[in-house]
């Protein structure tokens, strides 16, 4: 028996893939000899195989095997090679059925006239066709789905999928997913501490890890909890029990562009987001008046307080708040024991990815150029170079060294001082008790709102004066006690959740 060899590529085939007509040659050419094959004609056409008839070298090669004496190979790189139309893998089908091809070799197959011809139109350009029509259909299955009120895919935290097509409630995790939506209207807590704290609580991933913030931000935009579903920007009614109002999600939304316009403007106003109304729970904002005061004062977000009437001034504010320090004490031991551990964590954070693949890069310069400087060193104890080439080289090579360990040394001071530095403050700043209260008075603005953003909660206010602070973690440890404060602030740091104001907010939603 001898082979046919065909090879082909059209300009069509774009596809990186696809090997060049002297690769498919010298391919099917090594596979011939490793296989013991003889090839007597060896075709290769530059034409698209997507209409019939189309190839001249390849209807030359069909007419060879109509009328030869039958006792013929094909040697192909793929069968798509071959033809990629129905009318000319039908030519070859029944030459193969009528054994007038007896065999068809490719690099990873090898089809004879026995078996079923239907491979190589499924293998061919039909596949195509059919991968597409078969997406097509169960996009519209899952269309028809959604249209009927059932979810398609994977249930979200909170949900189980009943494995019968249906959503149910997770009795489990539902609470937890309430209880998100509520912690972050409250206004309280950072989606990075609400995934903490949710965590804390008990709400695990399958997997037992903690929920990551981009989960929980997801999950808070998620309308499936109250009853919608969204699926490729169309939104569907679902049959599946909601877990939330749609009320309680608008609020979350509410405070997320809140947040949003806090984040913006934060500069401007110290105390801008770290106070919330006693009254109504809404987030404080501020503005300036009369040119040069800045008041502070509620934003009155559900329409129902009267507090906006009252404003709280920056100035006393700042007062107000310094006092906040006269009931902390801070034993050294555990503040050094602290920064230290802010400073562990601030290394990890600092030596990310870019950083030591830059590091690396520069270590790896320095070794190359010590390297020739130490080959260097050897050539002249050999006597194979002069003395002055010597010290000639051996300067731009020390030049080298020099610049090098300066792009380290900035590279790593790039990487950690200033953080460092507002660590070493604090740390002094904590350390100073008696100073505490003074050294915050006179602390820049942005570092007094740094400042209260760490260790305190939003503070409530109510008719223009601070009533209630809570103290962050780990500084409620570190509260002196409460009985002894001050007469106007009442504190709440035994517990660290802010239960007051979720009360106050339920109680406002009933
Ligand atoms: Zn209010």
């Amino acid at each position: 028996m001898k082979y046919i060899l065909y090879a082909r590529k059209s300009s069509e085939d774009k596809s990186k893939q696809i090997l060049s007509l002297e690769s498919q040659v010298s391919e099917m050419k090594k596979l011939a000899s490793s296989l013991g094959l003889e090839i007597s004609q060896i075709y290769t056409e530059s034409k698209s195989a997507k209409l019939p008839n189309n190839r001249p070298l390849f209807l030359e090669m069909l007419k060879l095997l109509e009328n030869g004496t039958g006792d013929y190979g094909i040697l192909c790189w793929k069968i798509d090679r071959l033809s990629r139309n129905p009318i000319d893998s039908g030519k070859i089908q029944w030459l193969l059925q009528q054994s007038k091809i007896k065999v068809i070799q490719t690099s990873d197959k090898q089809y004879l006239p026995s078996d079923n011809v239907l491979l190589l139109n499924i293998e061919g350009s039909m596949a195509n066709q059919y991968i597409l029509d078969l997406s097509k259909n169960v996009k519209r299955g899952l269309r028809t789905k959604l249209e009927k009120g059932g979810w398609p895919c994977i249930a979200p935290i909170g949900y189980l999928n009943d494995g019968k097509g249906g959503i149910l409630i997770d009795k489990e995790r539902a609470p937890y997913v309430k209880q998100i939506f509520e912690m972050y209207i409250s206004g309280n807590y950072t989606i990075k501490e609400i995934a903490d704290k949710i965590y804390a609580y008990g709400l695990k991933s399958r997997g037992g890890n903690k929920y990551h913030k981009s989960q929980i931000y997801t999950l808070l935009n998620n309308k499936f909890y109250y009853g919608i579903m969204t699926s490729h920007g169309e939104e569907y009614q679902g049959n599946h029990e909601p877990i939330i109002s749609k009320r309680l999600f608008e609020e979350a939304q509410e405070m997320a562009h809140k947040k949003q316009h806090v984040k913006k403007n934060k500069l401007d106003f110290i105390f801008r987001g770290l106070m919330i109304c006693a009254r109504c729970g809404c987030l404080y904002t501020a503005s300036k008046k009369r040119g040069k005061h800045i008041y502070y004062y509620c934003t009155n977000g559900r329409n129902k307080c009267e507090e906006h009437k009252s404003y709280l001034k920056e100035t006393d504010a700042v007062k107000m708040l310094a006092d906040v320090f006269e009931r902390l004490t801070f034993p050294e031991e555990v503040i050094n024991l602290m920064y230290e551990a802010s400073l562990d964590k601030l290394k990890q954070k600092a030596e990310n990815e870019q950083y030591h693949k830059i590091k690396n890069e520069l270590l790896k310069r320095l070794k190359i150029r010590e390297d020739r400087q130490a080959e260097l060193f050897n050539l002249l104890l050999d006597k194979a170079i002069s003395k002055d080439d010597f010290e000639a080289k051996g300067k731009i090579i020390t030049d080298e060294l020099n610049s090098l360990n300066e792009e380290l040394k900035t590279l790593e001071n790039k990487n950690q001082p200033l953080a460092k530095t507002t660590l070493e403050q604090m740390k002094n700043l904590f350390l100073a008790q008696q100073a505490l209260r003074n050294k915050f008075l006179k602390a820049k603005p942005n570092k007094q709102r740094e400042i209260i953003k760490n260790i305190l909660w939003n503070a409530e206010v109510m008719d223009g004066k601070i009533t209630n602070i809570k103290f962050k973690e780990p500084y409620s440890l570190f509260a002196k006690d409460p009985q002894k404060g001050s007469l106007d602030l009442m504190w709440a740091h035994k517990d660290s959740n802010p239960g007051p104001l979720r009360c106050k907010r339920s109680a406002l939603a009933s």
